[in-house]
């Protein structure tokens, strides 16, 4: 394969980008002045060094603990759990939520198999157990499968004191968390539902 037409098989990879984009974007590059490939090459290489999960909630950071973990003026009494690290970004971008995170890598997807044990569920277990949280505010995207995950860490945790709630209003049905704007999640927090105990 040449090289034009191997970086359009790459690029096509990326969610949302078909054949037709890809080689926009390839042919953009040729166009570019070099400084613009090689900064691009760089920060792409660079990336999946500089940047890994945190071991304690999952999102992504450049050291770890992450700086949110390990913020003293965080609420540590409230754990907002989401399917994905880049939900976390959302959320904080919002600036309406002042505790900790907790990603989960998905959500229950028996189709697609993906099961409870695939997820970052015993994690989740453990912190609630040995950390002093109060309120665990499911962030997780109105689906079924995100139905169904809030369903099944209600019955896992059903022996425990800690408050479940979930976001509700204002994300649509079958949305998006990434695509909600910023007010909406704001509302979203503060007229979460609580599911239990
Ligand atoms: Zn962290």
């Amino acid at each position: 394969m040449n090289p034009i037409d191997s970086l359009v098989a790459l690029f096509s990879r990326f969610p949302g980008i078909g054949k037709k984009s890809a080689l926009r974007m390839a042919w953009f590059l040729l166009e570019s002045d070099a400084s613009f490939a090689n900064q691009l090459a760089h920060h792409i290489a660079a990336l999946k060094e500089a940047i890994f999960p945190c071991s304690i909630c999952g999102s992504w950071s450049e050291s770890d603990p992450c700086p949110i973990c390990t913020n003293p003026s965080r609420d540590k009494a409230l754990l907002c759990v989401v399917e994905r690290p880049q939900d976390v970004r959302v959320i904080e971008d919002a600036r309406e939520f002042n505790g900790l995170f907790h990603v989960l890598g998905g959500v229950i997807a028996p189709l697609e198999g993906m099961g409870p044990e695939k997820l970052n569920i015993a994690k989740l277990i453990e912190r609630v157990q040995k950390e002093d949280i109060r309120e665990l505010i499911l962030a997780l995207n109105p689906t079924v499968e995100g139905d169904t995950t809030a369903l099944y860490l209600q019955r896992v945790l059903k022996d425990s004191p800690v408050l479940i709630s979930r976001l509700a209003s204002g994300i649509p049905v079958g949305g998006d968390l990434e695509y909600a704007d910023r007010l909406t999640l704001s509302h979203s927090f503060r007229g979460r539902i609580k599911l239990g105990p």
